[in-house]
């Protein structure tokens, strides 16, 4: 499984799924949860709300991911997670981890190949970046698939270069010759 990392929009993103950073609502949100939802156009909150009606009568919590159609993107589905709220009090970073694992056992589940995430909890939800970099990238290289092992590539589509930079940065410890 290769780590790749991009500058840019993931709503843009040609692969077999796209995480969101949701909130718990599945309900739609700022940041990169609104330009999915844009970008995807209606089906997604259509499918989010089944799922509200159906199997997350009380909205999905903070670690745990679950698909949804991917609309008009050019993505097959959204895998949709919660990324907890940073504190400073209280480490959280365990949640954070899991978001990654959970979103990758989802994408397993989905026979996906190629899969793209944004920075989960680093928006809105205040994470900071060289942290949220580190978490992320440690725990995609612990993931190791259940069974399948369709996965190919997970790719960390960040919007700013000082994200992009710190991904970087995360990843350079395990650059090293194969
Ligand atoms: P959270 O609430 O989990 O913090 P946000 O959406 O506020 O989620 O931010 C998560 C990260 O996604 C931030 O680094 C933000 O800059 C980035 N982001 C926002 N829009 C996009 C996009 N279209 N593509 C990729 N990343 C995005």
């Amino acid at each position: 499984m290769d780590i790749t990392l991009v500058q840019g929009d993931i709503t843009e993103q040609r692969v077999d799924a796209v995480v969101n950073a949701a909130n718990s609502s599945l309900m739609g949100g700022g940041g990169v949860d609104g330009a999915i939802h844009r970008a995807g156009g209606p089906e997604i909150l259509r499918e989010c709300r089944r799922l509200r009606d159906t199997s997350h009568p009380d909205g999905l919590p903070a670690g745990d991911a679950v698909a949804t159609t991917a609309g008009r993107m050019p993505a097959t589905w959204v895998i949709h997670t919660v990324g907890p709220v940073y504190s400073a009090s209280e480490d959280r970073s365990s949640t954070l981890a899991s978001c990654y694992r959970r979103s990758l056992e989802v994408a397993e589940e989905l026979n996906a190949a190629v899969v793209a995430f944004p920075a989960v909890s680093a928006g809105v939800y205040g994470w900071p970046m060289d942290s949220a970099a580190d978490i992320a990238v440690r725990s995609t290289l612990a993931f190791s698939p259940a069974s399948s092992n369709t996965l190919s590539e997970v790719r960390f589509v960040l919007f700013s270069r000082d994200a992009y930079e710190a991904f970087a940065r995360a990843l350079e410890p395990n650059s090293g010759p194969a």
